[in-house]
């Protein structure tokens, strides 16, 4: 063997003069003390590589080497690194294994794993060498602790045999600990795997440096620990990962490679006009229609542009969309197509696979009692996109989280031990189901489905999916589908038969002709939306600005004097928002009149379906989310007059006759002014001290 402590001394002295003189800096006052090795850069061309080949095979007697090294080494201020870790980072990516193919092979060498943090435990000291008075004489016994849960004793004492000692934490010698899960790549699942978990030891320098939700690559020895029944060691055995090093990554989907080629197919597709076009019909092929939602996740899944103000407020450019339907409808097919398609997603449903659900969570973990910190699927889908189907079903827990998640883009957790708010900068792409089984157009939103008015308002596009009966949609979809299965058909046919009528080819086509192909491929397509995200960041132009301010104004002139305004100034930046994403579909650096319209358009389309009273016929957006429409509140105000005037004249409270008569003059049906009584009496806003008589609460 190559290494030794004398090999180790010669190669930090060529290679890291600058960076031992900083560590003996650190060591006198104060700071991190670990020298970080880059492997590639320096480790794999030393002495033709072998010192880093040895490091891989041996780790532990080569780490050892390192270590003894480090101390031998000379520094400008003469200070001896004596105790100081040598970490190494950068390996080959010969040496990056998938949680999911660790082996036997594995165990007792030097590897980097990549994943996203799950969960962590709160930052603890763990005993590393162990004092022990003897309960009779006194003699102090010291005990080196290996890595395990329980405190080991001495055997006896070595001067008087007695067996009863007693543990003095003060002369024991401790390091920082803590216990890491990583999880592969949502996005890197396929047709409902499960994602393989690890769990990595941290010590010293490494602890408290990542939060649930950090992708990162963690560079280790892998050791493996037999499984226990009782006190029972078994001989299968669980690994684990000893953490060396960890790189946390930074940049946004730098996972993904975009080789020249790709690049050149990006290119050529955004100068295509039929550019939209296309990317809607690689959205979910197979489910017929929907255009404008299609259009509208398109929107999503290339997002706005996030923005930090100078006066440090943040601005979200992720959209969220809410999909509202009908059993049975194409609403869990599309969010799991959207999930192969986006570069980053995690799916999961309202309930939740795991105990953090939505969100995250702290609990007390049932290994060693420690508080542990788990993220749930939004802070997993940090700078992607969370697919939550039946959102509506969501825990209590998480609802008040929720609104944090969704405008903040942040997760707070306090509880016991831990105290952390968790990133969760991503889009929601929620679908639920409507409480009465099916969709009323009729009843305002909010009354439909098991969502508050604030979470609602807090999506930028909701749309309704239902199953009305129209004979020529029906048709069209019923052919769609038979077209579908009749290719399908085919397919198997050629599959299983040599001599069946057509070719490969022929059938190819006729996939494309009838829309069951994507037109562009998801993998090209993922590949254009990461490089649409890393590389564009359009900017409003005049035309464009001009454009939204009319048409903001134009349904804000719709509210008249003592109503709530139909459109907020949270519309106003959803549809800024859309119009960036707009301009960033087509890798345009400017936001134009075009990107407007198309925008506007949607955001129409969404209104008409949730948003119309249906009395006026007219976009109200209180409407929707209060069940209050305009008209209605202005009913409200007459009838409350009429009361207050009537109370005035009779003893016993205004007369339900008399209310209705003086509402009929103005022009208020009976029965919709009995209905608005029952409702306001509902609120709260009268009360009625006996029947058919009604007094206003609050005057
Ligand atoms: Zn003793």
């Amino acid at each position: 063997m190559l290494s030794s402590p004398q090999v180790w001394k010669e190669f930090f002295e060529t290679y890291y003069r600058d960076e031992l003189n900083r560590l003996a800096d650190a060591v006198e006052f104060g700071g991190e003390k670990s020298l970080h090795v880059d492997f590639l850069k320096d480790l794999s061309i030393y002495r033709e590589g072998m010192l880093g080949e040895e490091l891989l095979s041996f780790p532990d007697r080569v780490l050892s080497h390192a270590r003894d090294g480090l101390a031998l080494t000379e520094n400008i201020h003469d200070v001896s690194l004596e105790g100081c870790e040598v970490r190494f980072f950068n390996l080959p990516a010969s040496r990056r294994v998938l949680i999911r193919d660790l082996r036997s092979e594995h165990i007792a060498k030097f590897l980097a794993i990549e994943g996203i943090v799950r969960k962590v435990t709160e930052v603890r000291p763990r005993v590393v060498t162990a004092a022990f008075a003897c309960s009779k004489c006194g003699k102090v016994v010291y005990v080196q602790q290996e890595d395990e849960n329980v405190l080991k004793q001495p055997y006896e004492c070595p001067a008087c045999k007695n067996r009863r000692f007693i543990f003095i934490p003060e002369e024991s010698t401790t390091v920082d600990s803590q216990r890491i899960r990583i999880q592969e790549y949502p996005e890197n699942l396929r047709g409902g795997e499960q994602p393989q978990q690890i769990d990595v030891m941290l010590e010293g320098d490494l602890t408290g440096k990542v939060n649930p939700g950090d992708r990162v690559i963690i560079n280790g020895i892998v050791r493996a620990k037999p499984r226990k029944a009782g006190a029972k060691q078994l001989q299968h055995m669980d690994l684990h990962i000893e953490g060396n090093s960890i790189e946390v990554l930074e940049q946004e989907y730098e996972e993904f490679e975009i080789t020249e080629e790709d690049k050149k197919k990006i290119l050529e597709l955004a100068e295509d006009e039929r550019i939209y076009d296309k990317i809607v019909a690689s959205i979910a092929p197979s489910i017929y229609g929907h255009e404008d939602i299609k259009l509208a996740i398109a929107l999503q899944l290339f997002g706005g542009v996030p923005k930090k103000l100078p006066d440090g407020t943040e601005i979200r450019g992720d959209i969220h969309v809410l999909l509202v339907g009908d059993p049975g409808v194409a609403k869990s097919q599309i969010l799991r197509y959207v999930h192969r398609i986006a570069p980053r997603s995690v799916y999961t449903t309202g309930k939740g696979t795991t105990t953090a659900g939505l969100t995250a969570t702290a609990t007390r973990d049932e290994f060693d009692g420690r508080w542990t910190l788990e993220a749930g699927a939004l802070v997993l889908a940090d700078k992607g996109i969370a697919l939550v189907d039946e959102i509506d079903k969501m825990r209590s827990e998480d609802r008040s989280a929720l609104h944090e998640a969704m405008e903040q883009q942040t997760v707070s957790v306090a509880k016991a031990g831990i105290n952390a708010v968790l990133r969760a900068r991503c889009a929601l792409l929620g679908a639920a189901n409507p409480k009465y089984g099916r969709f009323d157009r009729y009843t305002p939103i909010a009354e439909q489905i098991d969502l508050s008015p604030t979470l609602l308002s807090r999506f930028d596009l909701i749309f309704v999916l239902t199953d009305d009966p129209d004979e020529v949609r029906d048709r069209k979809l019923a052919e769609h589908i038979l077209r579908t299965h009749e290719i399908g058909e085919k397919f198997e046919k050629l599959r299983n038969i040599a001599s069946a009528e057509y070719t490969r080819e022929e059938l190819d086509r006729e996939s494309e002709i009838a829309e069951i192909v994507p037109a562009i491929e998801p993998e090209l397509l993922r590949k254009y939306i990461a490089y649409a995200k890393r590389t564009v960041f359009p900017v409003l132009s005049e035309e464009a600005k001009e454009r939204i301010m009319d048409f903001y104004l134009s349904l804000r002139s719709r509210a008249k004097e003592n109503s709530a305004v139909p459109v907020t100034a949270r519309q106003l930046e959803a549809l800024i928002r859309l119009a960036e994403a707009s301009a960033r579909l087509r890798l345009s650096d400017v936001i134009e009149r075009e990107d407007v319209e198309r925008v506007i358009d949607i955001i129409r389309h969404s209104l008409e379906q949730i948003a119309v009273d249906p009395e006026t016929g007219e976009i109200d957006i209180d409407y929707a989310f209060t069940g209050t429409s305009k008209s209605q509140r202005d009913r409200i105000f007459v009838l409350k007059r009429i009361i207050e005037e009537l109370e005035a004249s009779y003893e016993k409270g205004a007369p339900e006759e008399e209310i209705l008569r003086a509402a009929e003059e103005e022009g208020i049906e009976p029965s919709k002014a009995r209905e608005l009584l029952r409702k306001m009496k509902e609120v709260g806003d009268i009360y009625s001290p006996r029947d058919g008589y009604y007094r206003l609460a609050v005057k």
